[in-house]
């Protein structure tokens, strides 16, 4: 796994504005990396993560056993960053029993005739649990920022009016987040950040091969014109809910290999941090344990 110095650097510091020109996408220098070629890089890379995903399956089976804690991981980011397959690679390993994963796309009117945090918080993750969030209430702070008019007729005059509408969505979140860290479940950000000139490549790829023509959606495209807006709208968000207790994490994403490397190994330390051990049992179920085993052994 990546060291922990290494992991730290993309945390972002709570208090601190976050300036997403100072976070490198195309980042792939860890030390641990640092061989000379290409193909040996690639080589280490594959190992690192292989090696990662194992010891994240571990740390994972002792979260499930233990069963106090869950840990809730959401991934935002422009199109075509890498998402899916960060969840895909990154969980290829966990037993499935213990995660889930939730994709949040527009809101339904049912949806939207709640408020924008209800519909994550009936599938939180249970004790034990990995809950992974595909898009997320960010979705509220972000899209819905760049695009207001999204705010609709659902809200009352009142909340609309109010100056303080962003700063009161970013202390609601915060209050929810605390509130989940108090009663047992850590919360882990990931803001995979793709290059602009990136995401391009990656469009251009599912336009130019068959069996990737239907992840395009013209859509993306008209968000790519946002481009900037989007970019504020995640440096404030990331800004004001970037806590001690529900870190947001900018993960370099043009390599696919770092996005995935980074991530499993955050939420490796994550689950480690956690200290946990296999559940012993009281003396007096070993007794019962000693009872069964001579009762199966005179069968
Ligand atoms: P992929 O494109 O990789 O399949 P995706 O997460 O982009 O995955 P889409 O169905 O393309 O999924 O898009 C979902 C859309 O829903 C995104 O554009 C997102 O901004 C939008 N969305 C999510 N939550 C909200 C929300 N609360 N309000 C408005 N739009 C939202
Ligand atoms: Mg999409």
């Amino acid at each position: 796994m990546l060291g922990e110095k290494t992991l730290e650097r993309f945390r972002v510091t709570p208090g601190k504005r976050v300036r997403l020109k100072d976070h490198d996408p195309a980042w792939a220098a860890a030390d641990e990396l640092a061989d000379s070629s290409h193909k040996e890089i690639k080589a280490s890379a594959k190992k690192l993560l292989k090696q990662t995903l194992e010891e994240l399956a571990e740390a994972q089976e002792l979260l499930y056993a233990d069963n106090h804690h869950s840990i809730l991981l959401i991934f935002q980011a422009m199109d075509a960053a890498g998402k899916d397959g960060t969840i895909k690679h990154v969980m290829s390993g966990v037993n499935p029993q213990g995660c889930q994963v939730f994709s949040f796309k527009q809101p339904s009117v049912m949806e939207l005739d709640h408020t924008f945090l209800w519909r994550h918080q009936r599938v939180m993750p249970e004790r034990g649990r990995i809950g992974i969030f595909n898009r997320s209430y960010y979705e509220d702070v972000l899209v819905v920022k760049v695009h207001p008019e999204l705010l609709g007729r659902h809200l009352p005059e009142r909340a609309k009016d109010q100056k303080q509408f962003w700063q009161d969505r970013y202390d609601d979140i915060n209050a929810m987040e605390r509130h989940l860290d108090r009663n047992g479940t850590m919360v882990l950000k990931f803001f995979l950040n793709v290059s602009k000139h990136e995401q391009k490549q990656r469009f251009l790829e599912r336009l130019d091969r068959p069996e990737k023509n239907w992840k395009f959606s013209a859509g993306d495209l008209a968000e790519r014109k946002h481009w900037d807006d989007y970019m504020s709208a995640y440096e404030d968000a990331m800004t004001a809910t970037g806590t001690k207790t529900a870190p947001w994490y900018i993960i370099p994403a043009d390599h696919k290999w770092v996005t995935r490397t980074v991530v499993a190994g955050i939420v490796t330390n994550a689950i480690r941090s956690l200290k946990l051990t296999m559940p012993a049992l009281p003396p007096e179920e070993l007794v019962k344990l000693a009872v069964a085993r001579a009762e199966l052994e005179q069968e």
